[in-house]
């Protein structure tokens, strides 16, 4: 495994790609409509249970965030298919990669489990539970 340098550790003519493991290289993340409703919580709940699959919150905007290897990534951690790479890594840089930041998020959420359990913090208690609910909830008679 590499050393993990920091960005002001680099010496003169070092990239710090050098020192990464290619974490840029190892997930893609797309924007998502902020769930607002049981429904809107139970499809990201869904998304999740396919693993490999978190959420996270920047600000006012959630993503979806997929774990999956670029299959160009290579064993020394470069790219396999660099003249023919995809805008998006062209354009992406170092500046604000995550290299170095662990926990860039607002908010993180990396289990079904506690997605659902925000849902139940944040909306109003439903009507009925339900045999899909597995978080205990007060039933509320109608
Ligand atoms: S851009 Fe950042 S995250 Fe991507 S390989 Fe370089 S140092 Fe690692
Ligand atoms: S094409 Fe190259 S730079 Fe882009 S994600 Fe794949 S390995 Fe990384």
């Amino acid at each position: 495994m590499k050393a993990k340098v920091k960005r002001d550790q680099l010496k003169a003519g070092e990239v710090l790609c050098d020192h990464c493991t290619g974490q840029c290289c190892r997930y893609f993340a797309l924007p998502i409509e902020a769930p607002a409703t049981w429904e809107d919580y139970n499809h990201i709940r869904w998304y999740m249970m396919h693993g490999s699959v978190s959420v996270f919150v920047e600000g006012e905007t959630w993503y979806i965030m997929v774990f999956a290897d670029c299959k160009h990534l290579q064993s020394d951690y470069r790219c396999g298919a660099y003249e023919t790479r995809p805008d998006i890594c062209r354009t992406y840089t170092t500046d604000e990669c995550e290299y170095d930041n662990d926990a860039p998020y607002d908010q993180l959420f990396e289990t079904p489990e506690q997605i659902w359990e925000y849902a139940h913090a944040v909306l109003p208690p439903r009507l009925r539970r339900t045999e899909n609910d597995p978080v205990s909830l007060p039933v509320v008679s109608v």
